[in-house]
């Protein structure tokens, strides 16, 4: 009987590909998985390892590096929310979580800013802790000033761009933190981000993103 239910779950399912057939994201080739296996071939992991990058950041690691197609899937996931890349790209940050074995009181997605999560209608970031330990999942750090796009501004104009930014609403003290963002770039928002999480007691706090420009 359960090998007859499975079975027409099967059927069902490939019923349903034929007829919507999944389509890779990346380069539209029809695909039963997604990223599509061509796509997945090209994106080697990296593991980017960065060596305290700032003076608030206790480490930071990349999966992917920043280019071509992590562009594209970041874009994807940015502006499109591509749910199946978004569980794909959850996984890998899981992926990469328990490889890093590390022993943190909380995971804070990077915030955006209240209107532009009114105008995307999510946080990317928190899109990427889908697969993560959920009673660690915390949202006290929060975005009060609505800043420039950092991509068009210099290394310095970034940070100064970033100053007063987020604000944390919980008491650190003692506790160690990693956050989650889509990609590290100049560093200048993880800066600010652990910066505050620093003055607000943590005694530990590091970074994990999908993608990272190697420095
Ligand atoms: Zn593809």
């Amino acid at each position: 009987m359960i090998r007859a239910r499975y079975s027409l779950n099967n059927y069902s399912n490939l019923l349903l590909d034929w007829i919507f057939p999944t389509k890779c994201p990346i380069c539209r080739a029809l695909s039963t998985v997604c990223p599509c296996e061509d796509c997945l071939q090209s994106l080697s992991p990296h593991n980017i390892e960065y060596d305290r990058p700032t003076s608030f950041l206790d480490g930071a690691r990349a999966i992917y590096r920043y280019q071509s197609l992590t562009v594209d899937l970041v874009q994807l996931l940015k502006y499109q929310r591509q749910t199946n890349l978004s569980h794909w790209m959850a996984a890998q940050i899981r992926e990469a979580y328990d490889n890093w074995l590390l022993d943190v009181d909380y995971i804070v997605p990077v915030p955006v800013h209240r209107t532009r999560l009114a105008w995307r209608g999510f946080n990317q970031s928190h899109l990427l802790c889908t697969d993560l330990p959920e009673h660690k999942i915390i949202f006290d750090l929060v975005r009060m000033k609505r800043t420039r796009a950092q991509f068009r501004l210099s290394p310095q104009q970034r940070q100064q761009n970033l100053v007063g930014a987020f604000t944390c609403n919980r008491d650190l003290k003692g506790k160690k933190i990693l956050l989650i963002d889509d990609v590290i770039t100049t560093g200048a928002t993880a800066h600010e981000c652990a910066k505050v999480l620093k003055e607000s007691g943590a005694i530990w706090v590091g970074l994990l993103t999908f993608a990272g420009t190697p420095r």
